[in-house]
C-alpha cells in the first residue's frame, strides 16, 4: 500500500526549476501532506511511490520515470529550449516536450518486474509543465501589442491550437494514473471540500458611470445612427431617453451598480471579488476616486456583504513598483484588508509584475488570461505559485489564471457563450476553478442585456448543481480549509521550497 509519493530530481542544469514544476504537477492531484522530496539515493520506503526526474536510480524496482528532454539544461533560459514545432499530440494531448527517439504513440508504458511496476512516461511533463505554468515564452519572446502586452497569437498554445486545453492538468492526470499503475493508492486531492469544481467570480471596477460627468454619448449616438453599433448596444433613441433620464436624475446611472450588483449575488448565494483602481488619472484612470468618501462607503457596504475587496493595479503601475505602491496605497486607505487583485488592460510584464505583487506582500494576482482570447495561458485552471526565471526561485504569491472575460466577446458573444460552456467543461472535468472576470458595466440590461443574462443565468445554474462559485479569497480558504482537513501544514510548501539546496556540479546524464 503506497499512500505517498515520493518525487526525486537530479541531474538537471537548473534542478530548482525541475523539481518545482514536477512537486507543482504532483500538488494538483495528490494532497501536499502526501508528498516527500527524495535525492534518489535514499531508500524507497514500503508506504511510497517514487517518481524521478532527470536522473537513474539504481536498483529502481518499481515507480514511475518521467522522461527528461534536456530542457533544463544548457539551453534553458534562451530561445533554444523553445518547443519544437510542429507539436505532436499523444493520445490527444499536446506533447510540448517528448521523447522523439522512437516514434511512440503512448504517453508512457509499463512493465512488471519482481518488485512491483516501473512505468516510463514518454513526454517529459515536468518541462512542458514548466514551460506553462512560468510563462517562459514571454520571458524570451518580447513581442508586444499595442497596449504593451503579450499577445495571444504570439503564443505557442495559440498557434499549436490548446489555448482552450488545461494541459498542465491533463500532464497531472496522466501521471496520476501512471502513480497508480506503480501502486499508489493515497487518496486523490480534493480543492473546493466537496464541491466538483468551483468558479472564482471577480470584478474590474473600470467605470461607475456611463455618463462621466454627465457628458451626452455623442459618439454612440453616431455609431448607433450609422449602423455600427455592437449587437448588445441600445438603439440611439433608447441611449438618449436613458441619457436624459440619468442626467435629470430620474434614475441612477447604469454603471453606477456596485451595491445592487453585489446584493444579488448575495441572494443567490455567491461572494465575488471587486477590484478597485487606485489610479484615476488621464483616459486609462478611473472615472472616480478611491480615496472620496462615496467611494469608501461604497467599498465597505459592498465588504460588509462578505464579498472581497480587491486592488485593480493601474494602466502605468505594471512594471513601476512606486506607481503600484502608491495606487495600493489608496485602495487600503478604506481600511479594508486588501489581498490581492489584477492589473488594468492585464498589462503584464512576466516576471516583473509578479514581482510587484510579491514584493508588497499580496496573497495573489488574477490577471495572466488573454485580452484578446479566453483560455489557459498558463495551461491550467488551478492556481499555483509562479517560478521567476530570471531569479531561479518559486515565488510566494498565487496565481489564479483569468480564463474568461467578458470584454473579449462583448461584440460576438454568441462565440463569448460558446467558449464559456467549453471552458467551463473542462475546469469542471479537472476538478479546477474557472476565474471569471465579468465588469460592472456588462451588469446593465440597458447596455448589455445579453451579457448579464448569460452570467446570471451561469452562476445560478452552477449554484443548484453544487458548485462552489465565491471570491478569490473564499475560494482560497475553501482550499485551504480542505488542505488542513487532509493534515497539511499551511505554508509548508513555500518554507520547504525556500530551502532547497541547489546541487553544485552538474553529473553527466545516464
Ligand atoms: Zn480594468
Amino acid at each position: 500500500m503506497s499512500t505517498k509519493v515520493r518525487y526525486c530530481v537530479g541531474n538537471v542544469g537548473h534542478p530548482r526549476a525541475a523539481q518545482y514544476a514536477l512537486r507543482t504537477l504532483l500538488e494538483m492531484v495528490v494532497p501536499p501532506s502526501c508528498l516527500v522530496l527524495g535525492s534518489g539515493v535514499d531508500a524507497q520506503r514500503e508506504d511510497e511511490a517514487v517518481v524521478t526526474y532527470g536522473m537513474v536510480r539504481e536498483g529502481m524496482e518499481s515507480g514511475v520515470r518521467v522522461f527528461d528532454s534536456g530542457f533544463f539544461d544548457h539551453h534553458y533560459g534562451s530561445i533554444d529550449a523553445m518547443p519544437k514545432r510542429p507539436l505532436v499530440r499523444i493520445q490527444n494531448t499536446p506533447a510540448i516536450y517528448r521523447d522523439d527517439r522512437d516514434a511512440t504513440d503512448r504517453f508512457y508504458s509499463f512493465q512488471h518486474g519482481a518488485q512491483g511496476v516501473t512505468v516510463d512516461c514518454h513526454v517529459d511533463i515536468v518541462a512542458g509543465a514548466f514551460f506553462l505554468l512560468s510563462r517562459y515564452e514571454e520571458t524570451i519572446v518580447r513581442t508586444t501589442d499595442t497596449f504593451g502586452r503579450f499577445p495571444a497569437e504570439s503564443s505557442v498554445a495559440y498557434q499549436e491550437g490548446f489555448l482552450q486545453e488545461p494541459v498542465v492538468n491533463q500532464y497531472a492526470e496522466q501521471l496520476l494514473t501512471m502513480l497508480r499503475i506503480a501502486g499508489f493508492t493515497g487518496e486523490r486531492r480534493s480543492w473546493w471540500r466537496g464541491a466538483p469544481w468551483a468558479i472564482a467570480l471577480t470584478h474590474d471596477v473600470d467605470q461607475q458611470y456611463r455618463f462621466p460627468h454627465g457628458r451626452p454619448p455623442a459618439l454612440a449616438v453616431a455609431r448607433s445612427l450609422a449602423g455600427r453599433a455592437s449587437a448588445d448596444a441600445p438603439r440611439w433613441d433608447r441611449l438618449l431617453a436613458d441619457y436624459a433620464a440619468t442626467a435629470t436624475h430620474r434614475k441612477k446611472d447604469e454603471y453606477d451598480c456596485l451595491a445592487e450588483m453585489a446584493a444579488w449575488e448575495v441572494s443567490v448565494g455567491i461572494r465575488a471579488s471587486y477590484y478597485f483602481l487606485g489610479d484615476s488619472s488621464g483616459r486609462r484612470g478611473a472615472d472616480y476616486a478611491t480615496d472620496a468618501p462615496g467611494v469608501t462607503l461604497q467599498m465597505k457596504t459592498v465588504a460588509s456583504m462578505g464579498h472581497e475587496i480587491g486592488f485593480h493595479a493601474g494602466f502605468w503601475a505594471s512594471d513601476d513598483m512606486q506607481r503600484f505602491r502608491t495606487e495600493l496605497t489608496k485602495v487600503r486607505s478604506a481600511g479594508l484588508p486588501v489581498v490581492g487583485g489584477r492589473q488594468h488592460y492585464l498589462r503584464w510584464k512576466t516576471p516583473v509584475t509578479w514581482r510587484l505583487w510579491e514584493a508588497e506582500g499580496l496573497a495573489y494576482d488574477a490577471s495572466l488570461g488573454f485580452s484578446k482570447a479566453a483560455g489557459f495561458r498558463c495551461g491550467t485552471c488551478l492556481p499555483f505559485h509562479p517560478f521567476d526565471i530570471e531569479s531561479d526561485r518559486e515565488m510566494s504569491i498565487l496565481e489564479w489564471p483569468l480564463m474568461f472575460m467578458d470584454a473579449t466577446y462583448v461584440s460576438s458573444w454568441s462565440e463569448g457563450t460558446r467558449l464559456l460552456d467549453d471552458l467551463s467543461q473542462k475546469c469542471q472535468r479537472y476538478g479546477g476553478v474557472l476565474v471569471l472576470l465579468w465588469h460592472n458595466r456588462n451588469w446593465s440590461s440597458v447596455y448589455a442585456p445579453a451579457i448579464r443574462e448569460c452570467f446570471r443565468s451561469l452562476l445560478e445554474r452552477c449554484i443548484a448543481q453544487g458548485v462552489a462559485v465565491s471570491s478569490i479569497v473564499g475560494l482560497a480558504q475553501l482550499a485551504d480549509a480542505t488542505l488542513s482537513s487532509q493534515g497539511a501544514v499551511l505554508g509548508e510548501r513555500v518554507e520547504s521550497s525556500s530551502t532547497v539546496s541547489v546541487p553544485g556540479e552538474r553529473h553527466g546524464k545516464a
